[in-house]
């Protein structure tokens, strides 16, 4: 494309996110918020104006006009934020949506989020089935800093409560708000993963770096996810499929994003820790179990870690009964005071917990799962759009294959996993129980689908 038709284009974009800008001036912002907005559509528009008016080269036109629409871009996004912070994901994703003229699938209409429960303590928090999704990302950021203060981690590592305020708020800024892989989902994964470590032996055998770790590797796992899946960027060849040459693209994006904002200048995170050691088993845990949260590698890991609970029953039996243990269990069984089993643990459940929905009551799970099948519908019908090959499965059809594909996808990826989890932790079997009763009322539902 010629310099000169780039520059006519970004003209296009640049009046429309201004035009944009300019409507979100009607919602319901602080005064210092609004005085925010006004000054910079104030600039905005000006330099708009005289890009305009302007005569010189197309090139250096086009240049600006690049570098204004990445400003505009910028400013977007933080109002963005203000708006989506005060909301629950849902209707954040409902009022982008509208704004678009886009519609959704309709069995997104069909299921509301749960009823909330007020006045919450920190044991609404250690329930499986904590209804995250009925609250705003305000809320669930002071929950989040509940559940840090309860595990005494910021008095631990000497945090203050602001600094780590300013932590939590940055990781839900840049969370987006396509249908499923939002804040509120972060969340879900990071407050399961908590409910499990109350419910088991995990609260005593885990350290403090380990616990810091892994909750804030969950809390961030999916940030700046827009709403497609890997084969989606590769197929595209978008900047981050090129960046991570094709290989886990979006697990190692989220990664390299919480840990630039645990690096900020203004947070120094990392020199909270006391040495270079704990500062590097922090880094390394993190970016483990978020790696362990790509999907291609869940019967790898399965395999890998039905072998090691195999083994762990064996070493326990053995030991208990004072007889001698053999190489091959002593190396593959999970024994809690060595850091590297422990890694491996925490890899698995945190995968478990991000596909583990199918195992909260039904009426959360249910929910969630019309929000995820309404993102695939999204990304199908966007390759369409493309002209990029569609991937035919997420394409939503009718309510008895929608209930048929929860069945598949909770018997046989996330149903084998949790079982393995239960026999390790007798404290997590609530969550295979669940997800065997949730089976039968899918079945249920899928005969009425089909009688309807
Ligand atoms: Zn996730």
């Amino acid at each position: 494309m010629q310099a000169e038709a780039r520059f006519q284009r970004n003209m296009i974009k640049l009046e429309n996110k201004l035009n944009y800008l300019k409507k979100t001036l009607q919602s319901n912002f602080s005064p210092n918020q609004k005085e925010w907005i006004q000054n910079h559509l104030m600039t905005f528009n000006k330099l708009y104006e005289t890009l305009q008016k302007n005569s010189s080269n197309s090139e250096s036109l086009e240049k600006i006009s690049e570098d204004l629409y990445h400003n505009v871009r910028k400013a977007k996004r933080r109002v963005l934020y203000w708006i989506k912070f005060k909301s629950r994901d849902i209707d954040t994703f409902r009022t982008l949506r509208k704004e678009k003229g886009e519609t959704w699938i309709p069995i997104v209409d069909l299921i509301d989020p749960p009823p909330r429960i007020h006045e919450i303590q920190n044991t609404h928090l250690w329930d499986l089935s904590f209804p995250c999704m009925s609250y705003t990302n305000e809320e669930l950021c002071q929950f989040t800093e509940m559940i840090f203060k309860e595990q005494n981690l910021l008095s631990e590592f000497n945090i203050s409560s602001d600094k780590f305020g300013i932590v939590v708020k940055k990781i839900c800024a840049e969370y987006n708000a396509p249908a499923y892989h939002n804040f509120s989902h972060g969340f879900n994964v990071f407050q399961m993963f908590y409910a499990l470590v109350k419910k088991t032996e995990l609260e005593s055998a885990l350290d403090k770096v380990e616990k810091f770790a892994t909750l804030i590797a969950a809390l961030g796992h999916d940030m700046n996810h827009r709403g497609y899946n890997n084969a989606y960027e590769s197929k595209l060849k978008t900047k981050t499929a090129l960046t991570y040459y094709d290989t886990a693209i979006l697990e190692n994006m989220h990664a390299s994003f919480i840990i630039k904002i645990l690096k900020d200048p203004d947070i120094e995170f990392f020199n909270s820790l006391p040495d270079v050691t704990k500062q590097t088993q922090f880094r390394d845990l993190i970016i483990a179990v978020i790696l362990a949260t790509d999907m291609s590698k869940h019967f790898k890991l399965l395999k890998k870690f039905s072998a090691g609970v195999q083994a762990t029953m064996e070493y326990r039996k053995l030991k208990s009964s004072d007889q001698p243990v053999d190489k091959y269990l002593e190396d593959n069984a999970f024994i809690m005071d060595r850091p590297q089993d422990k890694r491996r643990i925490l890899k698995n459940i945190i995968h478990a917990c991000d596909i583990g929905n199918p195992c909260q009551k039904y009426e959360n799970y249910i929910y969630w799962s019309t929000l995820v099948t309404q993102e695939f519908d999204y990304q199908a019908k966007k390759e369409e759009k493309r002209g990029i090959e569609v991937t035919q499965m997420f394409k939503y059809k009718d309510l008895p294959s929608f209930f048929n594909g929860q069945v598949f996808f909770s018997r046989n990826l996330v149903l084998p996993l949790w079982e393995q989890i239960a026999i390790l932790f007798h404290g997590a079997a609530e969550a295979p129980q669940n997800l065997k009763m949730n089976l039968k009322r899918l079945e249920e539902d899928k005969i009425k689908a089909n009688e309807d």
